[in-house]
């Protein structure tokens, strides 16, 4: 495996550090992690692997990977699949693309429609997969039409047959290619003053400067978990160097050295102490790998 990819251009590398490649800075190695440039790499990789275990990783800004790390590949989309193109009132890019980057491009040219996705670290792949937003509005209202390969096949799927909800997408199975998005010539300054507000409230409310993995649970219907966490009075609580945030009751943070066994502990904390103080049975919004 390792030659042939490597004539395609792709980067493969053994046993990995997985800690290197997420927000988290937590994880062991990856039997073998591959990067790569291009679909006809990608597709002789899915032929390779057939019956082998894979996991595909975005910028690892939502990810937990467990201290044994992976047994198998961790694929990152890189080279063509991060380019960005605009036509019209369209980006359209490939799913290994940063999010931060596609922002800039629709700023650039006038377009809006992606404002609240501002601040969100991670690639186009991750944040289409996550269907990632803020508040009420989310990434998959200006999808016009994502490329995937499944099953082998690649698919073009339209966003009215695409089944978006609160960060999901329907796409678990599928390796996310190209993204097309639909946006408006009409950026003004409530367009540039609605990002800058994003970017502040988070400056004020996220832990930024210690690392993390984002808001750890899907808020519940009707409730902030984060509110949830802080008045049951678990904000600031560690186990081993992991600790829910002071600043984010929805964050954990490292504060140097955790392991995902204590991430893991204290997510089980939190559901524990949620369910019997509100009722309330939590969901995490981070993937957990193993
Ligand atoms: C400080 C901070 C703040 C955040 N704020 C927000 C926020 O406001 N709103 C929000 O929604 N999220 C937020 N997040 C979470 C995170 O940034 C997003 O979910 C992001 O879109 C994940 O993208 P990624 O490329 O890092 O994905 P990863 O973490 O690498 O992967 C996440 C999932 O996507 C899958 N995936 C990645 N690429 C592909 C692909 N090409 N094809 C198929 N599957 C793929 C992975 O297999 C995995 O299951 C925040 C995170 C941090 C650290």
């Amino acid at each position: 495996m390792i030659e042939v990819l490597s004539s395609l251009g792709c980067r493969v590398l053994k046993d990995e550090p997985l800690s290197m490649h997420c927000s988290f800075k937590i994880g062991g190695p990856a039997d073998f992690f591959i990067e790569i440039p291009n679909e006809l790499a990608l597709s002789e990789f899915l032929r390779i692997i057939s019956d082998g275990r894979f996991c595909i990783l975005g910028g690892g800004t939502n990810i937990l990977f467990s201290d044994e790390g992976y047994r198998g590949t961790i694929v990152r989309l890189t080279g063509c699949f991060k380019e960005i193109s605009v036509s019209g009132d369209e980006i359209l890019c490939g799913g290994g693309a940063l999010l931060s980057d596609v922002l800039k491009t629709a700023c650039e040219n006038g377009l809006t429609g992606l404002e609240c996705t501002a601040g969100i670290l991670g690639t186009v792949g991750g944040a289409v997969y996550g269907n990632v937003g803020r508040g009420d509005k989310w990434i998959s209202a200006v999808i016009k039409s994502v490329e995937v390969y499944k099953n082998l096949k690649k698919e073009l799927i339209n966003r009215e047959k695409a089944i978006f909800g609160y960060r999901k997408s329907g796409f678990e199975n599928s390796i996310i290619l190209k993204v097309v998005f639909s946006l408006k010539k009409d950026m003004k300054n409530d367009s540039l003053k609605e990002i800058s507000k994003n970017m502040q409230k988070r400056l004020e409310t996220q832990p930024l400067n210690i690392p993390n993995a984002g808001s750890i649970f899907k808020n519940p219907d009707g409730f902030s978990v984060g509110k949830l966490i802080e008045e049951a009075g678990l904000k600031g609580i560690y186990a081993g160097k992991a600790q829910i945030s002071e600043l984010h009751g929805n964050f954990i943070v490292n504060t140097g050295g955790a392991f995902a066994e204590d991430v893991l502990a204290l997510i089980n904390l939190i559901k524990e102490k949620v369910k019997e103080k509100f009722g309330i049975s939590l969901e995490t919004e981070i993937k957990i790998i193993k």
